[in-house]
């Protein structure tokens, strides 16, 4: 972390500048702010140029929104207010620092190319007029900036359990922040009609009491079944968190130390737990691929498979997409994805297998398609699940393991469940042909036929990878 130098006077107040740290609990950077009883500005940019990307999907500006409202609403209940200005952080965080007389800016460090983009040039505004910008690394538990590339998630696994085991620090202290009377003027947070959501964009309940309820719900009722559950998408038994921790609405520690004390009251949970927190460290592997390798954003990390041909066809991918491809598993999962704007971990795995190695279309299709829709769509996270799949990123898994969505199905919903949920064509089949329904005497009514043979597609694709030549592990030509 940068350290400030500049001295304060006490009273000087300084700037909190949110982005994906939308919460009062447990916040460094906004600790930092705040260190010796100055008073905090807490702001936000809303960036048009954002809001109006392709990749800024409906369902994550309904959580934004309301995430800030109820930022905003626990600001006012400590007399103060979240100030709120539209256009580019470039020139609006600089303005509000000049308003306001502040000389210190505080912020979390992000990981994404653009977004890192923006800071350095934040900073160097700020500099030029004698201010600094202090990012604190608290998005996830390491700090890819300050380690070497992990380039294998045993490597990283092994970084975040000495981080464990160092043990977390305390909860940071919310500041004071500076009265509603003394803040810099502040833009009107829009309505979400305003920005053309409609009411089916806004289903998740977002902000830092529903978070936590989320949290303490799933620690209480579920984690200590999550090791066995977690794969059954018929069965609520993983924790929903992601769009929280997308914008850190929840801090990383405070997930962890709720786990943590789980176990402590609850020793069998400790299995489900480890479990859990293997999975959170995927998100510090992702992130930490982004930051050191930021071409993965539009490249495949290994370099020989870069020249991969994609020949599937635009029909095949608006089928998979509409949820009409005649294999149950990915379609329920594609409609969950449309209806609920999420999807669960292992029918994204099976949807996006089926889409790169059974259609044979570029997995950057899908990585866009998923980003727009999820809820939790997040450029290091979803980038590195899809070259995960793909076979194309770090320690990926081999390019000759292909999930058969049949099987898939028949292991992880054994009972249909997930299937009959969100294929309601399908309800009425009897059991047994629930994931193969072309095998059905009575083909189900208004249910496509399935527009590929699992089978056959499967060797193109081993055709079209080794045609590449990487090496079985899947391993990289990267020094
Ligand atoms: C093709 C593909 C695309 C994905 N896209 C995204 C995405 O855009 N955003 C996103 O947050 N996750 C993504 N994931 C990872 C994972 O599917 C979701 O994080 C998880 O399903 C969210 O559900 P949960 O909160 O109930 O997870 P839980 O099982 O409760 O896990 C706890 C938390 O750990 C993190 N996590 C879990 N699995 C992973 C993983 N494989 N990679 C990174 N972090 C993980 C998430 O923050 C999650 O909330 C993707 C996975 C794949 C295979």
């Amino acid at each position: 972390m940068p350290t400030h130098r500049t001295q304060l006077s006490p009273m000087e107040p300084a700037i909190h500048w949110f982005r994906r740290d939308l919460r009062l609990f447990d916040h460094q950077a906004l600790a930092k702010a705040g260190e010796g009883g100055r008073p905090v500005i807490a702001l936000f940019v809303l960036d048009p140029a954002i809001l109006q990307r392709p990749d800024t999907g409906a369902s994550r500006v309904a959580y934004l929104l309301e995430a800030l409202a109820s930022l905003d609403r626990d600001l006012r209940r400590r007399g103060s207010a979240l100030v709120i200005r539209r256009g580019s952080p470039r020139a609006v965080v600089p303005t509000v620092a000049a308003e306001s007389g502040a000389r210190l800016v505080t912020a979390v460090r992000a990981f994404e190319p653009s977004a890192r983009t923006r800071d350095e040039a934040v900073a160097r505004v700020l500099e030029a007029n004698g201010r600094s910008l202090w990012l604190s690394a608290e998005q996830l538990l390491l700090d890819p900036a300050s380690l070497p590339p992990l380039r294998t998630f045993g490597a990283c696994r092994r970084r975040f359990d000495s981080v464990l085991s160092d043990g977390l620090p305390p909860a940071a202290p919310t500041p004071a922040f500076l009265g509603v009377g003394s803040l810099p003027q502040s833009d009107r947070l829009p309505a979400p009609s305003e920005l053309g959501l409609l009411r089916t964009d806004r289903i998740w309940e977002a902000g830092e009491r529903a978070a936590d309820h989320r949290l303490r719900t799933f620690v209480g009722q579920r984690l200590g079944d999550y090791a066995t559950a977690r794969d059954d998408p018929g069965a609520d038994a993983t924790s929903r968190l992601s769009p929280d921790l997308h914008f850190g609405v929840l801090s990383v520690r405070t997930v962890i130390r709720a786990a943590l004390d789980a176990v402590q009251a609850v020793p069998i949970a400790a299995s489900g737990a480890r479990r859990w927190l293997e999975q959170l460290a995927w998100r510090d592997f992702f992130s930490s691929t982004l930051w050191h390798f930021p071409e993965v954003a539009t490249l495949e990390y290994k370099v020989e498979l870069r020249n991969l041909p994609w020949p599937g066809a635009a029909d095949a991918l608006e089928a998979w997409k509409q949820g009409m491809t005649g294999y149950p598993m990915v379609d329920a999962a594609m409609r969950q994805l449309r209806t609920e704007h999420f999807m669960h971990n292992r029918c994204r795995m099976i949807a996006a297998s089926f889409l790169v190695k059974d259609l044979h279309l570029d997995w950057r299709h899908g990585e866009r398609h998923f980003v727009r829709e999820l809820v939790d769509g997040d450029l290091a996270n979803n980038n590195g699940g899809w070259q995960w799949v793909a076979a194309t990123g770090p320690d990926a898994q081999p390019y000759f393991r292909i999930l058969n969505p049949v099987l898939q199905g028949e292991t992880h919903d054994p009972s249909g469940a997930y299937v009959r949920r969100w294929v309601p064509e399908l309800r009425g089949l009897p059991d047994r042909y629930t994931h193969r329904p072309w095998e059905a005497p009575l083909p189900p009514t208004g249910y496509p036929r399935r527009i590929v043979d699992h089978a056959r597609e499967r060797l193109v694709a081993l055709e079209l990878y080794r045609a590449c030549g990487p090496s079985p592990q899947g391993s990289s030509v990267r020094s």
